[in-house]
Order: structure tokens, then sequence, then C-alpha cells
């Protein structure tokens, strides 16, 4: 620690599934981080991957602490000795972390460099694409950043065109306002549509002229989060979740929509930037108001996908342009929206158990081409 004083923190990397490619998924910096919480993180990562087609498989892991209590030096300090223990644990072609909660781009450029650094010199280079995630400048994608809001605001705009929904004039509520959240805000507000509630760790704000997601955006990253910000009436989170909006996007934790809180969400669609934000039982009282839910696996997958553009650029000492990342991200997402709806009006479903049930069908396909060695 910057006192001097030295503390051990407890991290861990869960290795799920890696029969369609490397092991794939973030890294989270969160005091409830625990071993059950990132196994079921790891597993949804192999379904994502194998739902949008991207050759990758399961993984996640994550430091059992609060990333807000600790000065920039230590977060170096603390990411560099983990990524130090994991040792050849991950490597690009084996296991590839990547952001998540309480994480960013600056946590991926450490870890990059750590890792490269304790391999032998003349692999350095080959070696930067252990982590997606990174800074443009230290060798990541264009598009990197954003894309997770990305492919949340276009399985958005999908569901609009379909139910002939005009976004211009619609109103969100915004749970988590980090990467994620923040970025969805940004894009849907160039769509015409206002964020008018959100909150995070600190708590929650509404403001019915909708909020300036630039702005807001720009004082979470000089203050670490929304408290404080003046153009913004608190409420509490029972009152966030009973705001009348015709978007809801959960962009924190998993487990934050049970019983009670779907009671109380008055929107017209859910689209889960959060993974795992419903549990079992909030999801089955939406399903009984008639409330559409566009499932993790596939609303934030833009993510993993962008994070697959940054591998393959890196792997071939590419750079692509922002609108070549579009181009693809569009194309990929459009697909896997389109096949998943396809699937859950067909078999009659809703589109999570689709989302499921498709992904599910690739890894068997792929075990049954396989076959058991020897
Ligand atoms: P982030 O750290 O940038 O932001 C997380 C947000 O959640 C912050 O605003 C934080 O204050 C808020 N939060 C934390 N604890 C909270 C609590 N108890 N109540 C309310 N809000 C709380 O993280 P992120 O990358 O935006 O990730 C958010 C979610 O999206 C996670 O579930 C993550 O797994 C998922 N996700 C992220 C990515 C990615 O590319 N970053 C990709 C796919 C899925």
């Amino acid at each position: 620690m910057d006192s001097g004083e030295t503390r051990l923190f407890k991290g861990y990397r869960i290795q799920h599934n890696n029969v369609m490619g490397p092991y794939k998924g973030g890294m989270r910096y969160h005091e409830q981080v625990s071993l059950d919480e990132l196994k079921a993180l790891a597993t949804q990562m192999t379904w994502k991957c194998a739902l949008l087609g991207v050759p990758f498989g399961g993984g996640k892991g994550g430091i059992k602490f609060n990333p807000h209590d600790h000065s920039h030096d230590e977060l170096r300090r603390i990411t560099r000795r983990f990524t130090h223990a994991l040792g050849s644990n991950i490597g690009p072609a084996h296991d590839i972390p990547a952001p998540d909660m309480g994480t960013n781009s600056q946590t991926m450029v450490w870890m990059m460099d750590t890792y490269i650094n304790t391999g032998p010199t003349y692999e350095k280079n080959d070696q930067r694409a252990v982590v997606t995630g990174k800074t443009i400048n230290s060798g990541g994608s264009e598009g990197r950043e954003m894309a997770t809001g990305q492919g949340v605001v276009h399985c958005i705009k999908e569901w609009a065109r379909e139910a002939r929904f005009d976004l211009e004039g619609a109103t969100a509520i915004i749970q988590g306002f980090g990467n994620v959240g923040s970025n969805a805000a940004l894009l849907l507000s160039k769509l015409g549509v206002s964020t008018i509630a959100t909150g995070d760790h600190s708590g929650y704000l509404r403001n019915d002229e909708g909020f300036n997601a630039h702005k807001l955006q720009d004082y979470v990253r000089v203050n670490g989060s929304i408290d404080g910000y003046p153009r913004g009436e608190k409420i509490s989170r029972a009152e966030f979740f009973e705001t009348k909006a015709d978007l809801f996007v959960p962009a924190a934790l998993e487990n934050q929509v049970g019983e009670e809180e779907a009671m109380k969400l008055d929107v017209r669609l859910i689209a889960e930037g959060a993974n795992g934000p419903i549990n079992p039982r909030g999801a089955a009282v939406l399903a009984d108001r008639g409330i559409p839910v566009i499932p993790d696996i596939l609303a934030n997958s833009g993510g993993v996908t962008v994070s697959y553009y940054e591998w393959v650029q890196n792997r071939n000492s590419e750079h692509w342009d922002a609108e070549e990342v579009q181009r693809r991200l569009l194309h990929m997402m459009r697909r896997a929206y389109q096949r998943t709806m396809f699937y859950a009006a067909e078999k009659k479903v809703d589109p999570r158990i689709a989302a499921y049930a498709l992904a599910l069908d690739s890894l068997a396909t792929s075990y049954k081409e396989r076959g058991i060695f020897p």
C-alpha cells in the first residue's frame, strides 16, 4: 500500500469451457466478488461467445476489493501482482481477460505489460493479445470502449424497428453509469432518447428533462460516481425502479431485479447491459406482466465481439478504422438478434431460452463432431 503496509487480496480466474476457442472473459474488481459469482459469469461467457459465433470459450476473473478505496498506484500494484500470480494460466491462445466492473483500459494495459515482460524478449510483441480492452495506443481496438453500450443500443434499435416504436422522444432509466451504462446513455441520446433516471453505487438521481450524457460521463470520470452531480434530484433506489420510462437498461451488478423491483418497473422494454441483472423470480414477474427482456448474452455481447476484433488485429499486426469495426459489429449483432428472435417465435419460448438453446446447440454440435479421444 502507499503507506508501506502489506495487504493480502483474494483473486480468482475461472476457466469454464474452451471447446470453441481460448477462454475469454472480464476481470472484475468489486467487494462482492466470489468464486460462485465468477463461475456463473464464466459460464455465461461460454454461452455468449457460442451465440454470437465468436471463436472463444468462457472465462471470468476478479479480485475481491473495492477499487474506489485505492489510489492509482495501489491499483497498478494490485493488478501487476495478480497478473504475475496468474502466470501461464492466461495467454493469447489460452485465456484472454478483458475489462469488467471496476476495471478499464488502463487495467488491461498493466496486465499486458506485466505478462509480456515476464516472457521471452523475442515474443513480446506477439503477446499483446493476452488481454483485450486495452487503450488504442497500447494495441486496443477502435470502438472497444463503447462496444458493449453500442451493442445494447443496436439491440434496442432492432426491437424498436420490429415493434414499430419511435425512439425519437422516448425515455430511459439506466442503472449503473460506468462503461456500459454511460455509453448506452450517450448513444441513446443520439437517437433522441432521454435518460431521465440513473444510479450507481453512490445512489440514484432523476432529471425529468433528461441528463446530458456527455456531461454526466465527464463528471463520473473526474469524481468516481454520480454523487454530487448538480443537475438532478436525489431519489431512492425504490423510486428509481418506479420511474415510468420506455426503456430500462440495467448496467451494474447481477441480481438487481427481484420480484419487488419487477413489480415496480413501469417500462416497455428491458435490455440487459449487465450480466444476470434479473433473478429468476423477477424474470417470472416480468413475463407475467408482458415486459419483454433482451437477454444479457445477446444484449451485452458487443463487448466480447469487439474484443475478438482487437485480438484478431493484434495477432495480424493490423489496425482497423472505426468504420470497419462498427460495420462488423452491427452485422454480427443484427444476425445474433434475428436468429434469437426467430428461434423464440418458432419454438414459442422467451428470448432468453432461445439464446441459451442456440448457444448450447452449437456447443453440443462441436462436442459431437469432435467425439471422445482416444
Ligand atoms: P463499470 O465499473 O464501468 O461500471 C459499473 C457501474 O455499476 C458503476 O456505475 C458502479 O457505480 C455501479 N454499481 C456498482 N455497484 C452497484 C450497486 N450496488 N448498486 C448500483 N450500482 C452499482 O463496469 P461496466 O464495465 O460498465 O460493467 C457493468 C455491467 O456490464 C457488469 O455486469 C458487467 O459484467 C457487464 N458487462 C460489461 C462489459 C464491458 O465491456 N465492460 C461487457 C459485457 C457485460
